[in-house]
Parts: structure tokens; C-alpha cells; sequence
């Protein structure tokens, strides 16, 4: 029989097995053998730059990750109703890095089931169903989250009960970047939704936001957003979940997690979290108050049979004291703006670049066919992420209308990193695409 490459075989079995379970990256999807640090390697041996992946915090392979997991794997792994260490030891960590009153953990194993957990909770100790979110958003999968992601609930139908606000984007919304207070504006429009429906009898349960708007465009909340937003939520008993699902854990570098960029103020009621959480093992968590954790179940019988196992405990903990040891969070936000400059800095010399903005290590760079009109240049962008793989180097668009490039590289990019993907991203502007 003819020899068949293992990515055709690999390819072949997906078709039969996981039609349109598991869709891959790219038109000629890569065959990825191993990866170290910020860089990948496919079966052939070839290489490429790691700028689309925010779920390896620290890095590919990073050796005290890889340690943590495999003791604990050789020492004890179990279902959660023993009492080991790592469990309580990973949950003060990990509360210690927000702020006070956040001290429950509900450890679960995807950030799909840690906004689900909030959701549910918020719904019973208000009494109330409507929940209130901003427009584009992605929550996750399971039933009721969907229910609350405009990309997925499009293909159905919106919920009654979903209220989506306008995506606050200072690029192309109402509110533009020239306008200082556009932070209070978009919000404005969050508390009217408020009120809006506490007019029609039916208050919301929740606001349930993103830190930094993935779904929605790499959108930085505009200074000034959440804070008000707090204040008049807890005006009117409606409770905040902020989904740190994406931004968590460093990664915007101004600050540990991404509400807390925008002011003291802003303390929500429940934080979710999963991703990079565990640098790819799959671990989440959702925090909340012991005053909302005692209420919603008096007798504690929340049970996840992974949430919380040892070894995601242990993962989660060497991964806490990496980010801090080798100055994570600082790399973020140094090298994110160097990043950031030095994309802004091609913005001269090519009109497609619309708009280049992020925070820390996770950023946008917006592609437009016309500057004025800033029509998406949708199939452009795409064909940019082909052509930027062609020279190895890796990242993928996002956003309502695909344009923009998502780039979120492991918290260890170097400047020389970001020289090599913005020289990649000017040469395949240059030659054309
Ligand atoms: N929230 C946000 C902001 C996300 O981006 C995602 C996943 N892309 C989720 C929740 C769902 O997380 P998971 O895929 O782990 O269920």
C-alpha cells in the first residue's frame, strides 16, 4: 500500500470520528509534535513562535510545571473528599491574589462550568433570572452559558432573559478613544439596562462581564467603565460576575486580574478563572464570598469529582509561585507595550492596520480595507495568519467580523520575540497577501 503522511491518517480519523467536534487552525492544519517555552515544533521538525496561546501561561513544557504534576501524579491523585494539603494550601495562594471577601473556592474543571456555578448561584440567592451581558461575548459552552454568548445563542435564538449591552470599543462604537469619557457613557447604557428592567418588573440576577473583550475584538474596557457599573449593581442587588476566564493570572500586567485594572472600586461578587490557570492542565475556578457561598448551599453539597484533584491543586500552585518567581506579570506589561509599539509603529507604512490596542501580553490589531469607512478586512486577515505561519510564526484572528489579530503569547516573550513577529507581520504586509 502507498505510504500516507500521519497528518493524512490523523486527518482522516478526525473526519470519521470528530467531524465537527474538534475543528483545527488553518488550511493546511499542522501536525504539532512538541513545544518549548514560546516556540512550537510540527512533525517535521519545523518551528514556529507561539503568539496565540492563552491557555500556556508560562511558557511550553515549563520544567517546575512538568515536576509539580508528575510527583503529585506518582504520589496521590483522588477524588476530592480526602483531605490533602495542596487542596487548602492552593486555595489560600490563590484567594490571597484578590481582593478581601473573595475567600470561597469552588474549584471545577472548565471555565464553561465555573460560569455556569456563578450563574446558577446568582439566579438563586436573587430570585431573579434576567441576566445582564455586553454584546459579542463568549462565556462557554454548557446550556445555560451559552444562553448567555451572543455567538453561540445567534445560531438559536436569544434567551428572553439575555440583555446584551452595547461591546464598549472606543475603534468603532458610539464613544471613540477621542472622547474622554466614554467609559461613563457605555456604562451608562449597562446601569439604563438596569433600570429598564426593574421598570418592567423583572430586575436582572446578574452583570456578567469580561475583563478585556476577547469575543468581542481584543477590546480594552475604556478607563472608567466598571466602577460605576459596580456601584449601581450593588444599588440594585444585582450581583457582578467578572470572567477572568481569558485575561486572569498576569496576563494584562498593570495587575493580577484584569477588573482590577480598572480601579479599587471595582470588587465583583463572583470571579471565574480557568485556562491558564494550569498553564493546559485542564483546571478552573469560580470565587465568591462566604456570605454567597453559605447562602446558596447551607450544607455544602457542591461536589466536583476532578475540581480541585490533587494534581490540578499542585500544578495550580507551582504555576502561582512561577509567575511571581520569574516576574511573569512585569514581563507582560513591559514587553506587551514594546509589543504594542512596535506594531503601532508599522501602522505608518501600511493602511490595512486599523487599529493596534490590548493590555499587557493581549492585544488587537485590527486589519480595515478602508481607514475611513473601516470596513472589516475580514478574508485579509485570515490570509495574514496563513502567510504568518508560512514564516513560523503563529497566531489567529477573532472578533465579530474575523478581522483582528488575537495575539495573547505566553507570558515569557521576549523583546526579541516581539521583534520577530512584528518583522514576520510587516514583511507579509510588504509582499502582499
Ligand atoms: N469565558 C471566556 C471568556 C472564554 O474565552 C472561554 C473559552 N474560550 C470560556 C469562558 C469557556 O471556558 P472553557 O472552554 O474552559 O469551558
Amino acid at each position: 500500500t502507498a505510504w500516507t503522511p500521519a497528518i493524512d491518517k490523523a486527518l482522516e480519523a478526525r473526519r470519521k470520528h470528530l467531524p465537527n467536534t474538534h475543528p483545527t487552525y488553518f488550511a493546511d492544519p499542522i501536525a504539532m509534535a512538541r513545544a518549548r517555552d514560546c516556540l512550537f515544533y510540527d512533525e517535521r521538525g519545523l518551528s514556529y513562535l507561539d503568539a496565540l496561546n492563552n491557555v500556556t501561561l508560562l511558557g511550553h513544557g515549563h520544567p517546575r510545571l512538568v515536576d509539580a504534576a508528575t510527583r503529585q501524579l506518582g504520589r496521590l491523585n483522588t477524588n476530592t473528599r480526602f483531605v490533602y494539603d495542596t487542596l487548602t494550601e492552593y486555595a489560600e495562594r490563590l484567594t490571597a491574589t484578590l481582593p478581601d471577601g473573595l475567600d470561597v473556592v469552588y474549584f471545577v474543571n472548565s471555565g464553561s462550568e465555573a460560569n455556569d456555578l456563578a450563574l446558577r448561584m446568582a439566579r438563586f440567592l436573587t430570585k431573579r433570572d434576567d441576566i445582564v451581558i455586553i454584546d459579542d461575548a463568549y462565556h462557554g459552552y454548557t446550556t445555560v452559558v451559552a444562553d448567555v454568548s451572543p455567538s453561540r445563542y445567534r445560531n438559536y435564538g436569544k434567551p428572553d432573559t439575555t440583555h446584551p449591552t452595547p461591546v464598549p470599543d472606543r475603534y468603532r462604537g458610539a464613544y471613540g478613544y477621542d472622547d474622554a469619557d466614554a467609559g461613563a457613557k457605555y456604562a451608562q447604557h449597562v446601569i439604563d439596562t438596569f433600570d429598564r428592567l426593574a421598570a418592567e418588573g423583572r430586575p436582572p440576577a446578574a452583570f456578567l462581564y469580561e475583563s478585556l473583550l476577547a469575543g468581542g475584538g481584543q477590546v480594552v474596557l475604556p478607563p472608567g467603565y466598571l466602577e460605576p457599573i459596580t456601584a449601581a449593581a450593588a444599588e440594585r442587588g444585582v450581583l457582578t460576575i467578572a470572567d477572568e476566564v481569558q485575561v486572569g493570572f498576569g496576563r494584562l500586567g498593570e495587575a493580577f486580574w484584569g477588573f482590577q485594572t480598572q480601579g479599587p472600586g471595582v470588587v465583583p461578587d463572583f470571579v471565574t478563572m480557568g485556562k491558564a490557570m494550569g498553564n493546559g492542565f485542564p483546571m478552573a475556578a469560580m470565587v465568591t464570598t462566604r456570605e454567597i457561598s453559605r447562602a446558596f448551599d447551607p450544607a455544602g453539597r457542591f461536589f466536583s469529582t476532578y475540581g480541585g484533584n490533587p494534581v490540578a491543586c499542585a500544578v495550580g500552585l507551582e504555576l502561582l509561585e512561577v509567575v511571581a518567581d520569574e516576574g511573569l506579570q512585569h514581563n507582560a506589561l513591559v514587553v506587551g507595550q514594546y509589543l504594542r509599539d512596535r506594531l503601532a509603529g508599522l501602522a505608518d507604512r501600511h493602511p490595512l492596520i486599523g487599529d493596534v490596542r490590548g493590555q499587557g501580553f493581549y492585544s488587537g490589531v485590527e486589519f480595515v480595507r478602508d481607514r475611513e469607512t473601516k470596513e472589516p478586512a475580514s478574508e485579509e486577515t485570515l490570509t495574514i495568519c496563513e502567510r504568518l505561519k508560512d514564516r513560523g510564526v503563529l497566531v489567529y484572528p477573532t472578533g465579530p467580523s474575523w478581522n483582528i489579530l488575537k495575539l495573547k503569547p505566553p507570558l515569557t516573550f521576549t523583546r526579541g520575540h516581539a521583534d520577530e513577529f512584528t518583522d514576520a507581520l510587516d514583511a507579509v504586509l510588504e509582499t502582499g497577501w
